[in-house]
């Protein structure tokens, strides 16, 4: 048969005897449509790889591993989700390997946002975290935008050696990697992606034209991310793929804000002010008075408060309460990891609590925006 002679993804002759040499295919792997050598196949299938959870012990093992290679270590954090998607420890496991911090999901910042001011707030949040990094380049995977400046860097700070991407789940990192296997390796067609089920759990190479490559890691799991806690149908509604549209909610102390029926906001006390909520368009918000909030929760969570659906709700751990000072004079954000954050407009000072399900990070932060 001619068309299994020659792997379907990069072209290479296909062989069955020797699987480090190029162009390998397991025998059994023959049967497969399309035929493609086991390369190709990893790289196709990095995307399902890397979105296996592995556990944390797993995911340490292998980032300690770094130390003792000659790469540079490129993390991507999740702007909408900055605090939790930053490794805190990644520096005692990378050795004295290099760290480019990659910021993703830059598209969902509203178009007036002046993008060296977020890069330096990143920069003093990475350094606050003990993060060293070689530098900070901001971009949106998906939409494109910035990714020359990532291109760049690898350009700059790579010296011929592997690149490691590290990252939490949802930051965009196959996404990223998508892109770079385009831009950047010396695959020559595009693969078209599709599931093969039961892939090994194992970091992805994808080589590059100097013999190095690019090492996929499989996504770190932090239960301190609602993103996590949720079942997936829930996740949709959590990850805004558009730009975010601020609400800003002029409030009265004692009026509440429900996200769905997944977190709740008490404006508790303090002056009459403005607070601009910065969430996933599907996650709907719904003002009431204070007083009201128990009864309206029980009566209507899961319908008029929704997401998550009452079925859903199961799944999700109870709330715990966070109660938050807002200091008269800052410029704050609420942040919930995996919702979003609100932002506290005026400067007056404010008493707030936010209802959570139990284990998700709640701060307060300097604005972002
Ligand atoms: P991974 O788990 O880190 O590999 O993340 P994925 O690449 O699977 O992306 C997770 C989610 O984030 C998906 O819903 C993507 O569509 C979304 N995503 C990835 N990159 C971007 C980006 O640049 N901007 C936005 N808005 N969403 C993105």
């Amino acid at each position: 048969n001619q068309e299994k002679d020659s792997c379907a993804g990069c072209g290479i002759a296909l062989q069955t005897e020797t699987a480090d040499k190029p162009g390998y295919i397991p025998q059994a792997a023959l049967e497969r449509e399309p035929v493609i050598c086991q390369r190709c196949f990893r790289i196709k299938n990095y995307n399902d790889a890397s979105s296996v959870t592995v556990d944390q012990d797993e995911f340490l093992r292998l980032l300690g591993s770094i130390a003792a290679t000659k790469s540079l270590v490129v993390h991507i954090v999740d702007l909408f989700d900055f605090e939790g998607s930053l490794i805190s420890g990644l520096q005692r496991f990378v050795g004295n390997n290099p760290v480019l911090l990659v910021v993703n999901k830059t598209d969902l910042l509203p178009k007036s946002v002046n993008l060296n001011r977020i890069r330096n707030w990143v920069q003093q949040k990475a350094k606050e975290a003990g993060l060293r990094t070689v530098d900070v380049v901001l971009c949106s995977a998906m939409r494109g935008s910035g990714f020359d400046h990532v291109l760049e860097a690898l350009d700059e700070f790579r010296n011929g050696r592997d690149i490691y991407v590290v990252g939490a789940t949802n930051v965009g990192k196959s996404t990223l990697i998508n892109r770079l296997i385009r831009d950047y390796s010396d695959l020559e067609r595009e693969l078209t992606t599709s599931r093969y089920p039961g892939t090994t759990l194992d970091a992805v190479h994808i080589p590059l034209e100097d013999g190095k490559s690019i090492i996929d890691t499989p996504g770190i799991v932090y239960p301190s991310r609602l993103t996590e806690l949720v079942p997936r149908r829930v996740l949709q509604s959590l990850l805004p793929e558009k730009p975010l549209k601020p609400l800003v909610y002029q409030l009265n102390e004692r009026q509440s804000l429900f996200f769905g029926a997944i977190a709740r906001f008490d404006f508790v006390a303090g002056a009459p002010q403005s607070f601009t909520v910065y969430s996933s368009p599907a996650m709907k918000v719904h003002r009431t008075k204070l007083e009201r909030a128990d009864e309206l929760y029980a009566e209507h969570k899961g319908e008029l408060l929704a997401p998550p659906s009452l079925a859903e709700l199961d799944e999700i751990p109870a709330w715990t309460r966070h109660s938050l000072r807002i200091p008269r004079g800052s410029d704050t954000d609420i942040f919930i990891s995996g919702l979003g954050w609100i932002h506290a407009n005026s400067s007056q000072g404010a008493e707030v609590d936010v209802y959570a399900p139990k284990g998700v990070k709640v701060l307060l932060r300097d604005a972002l925006v």
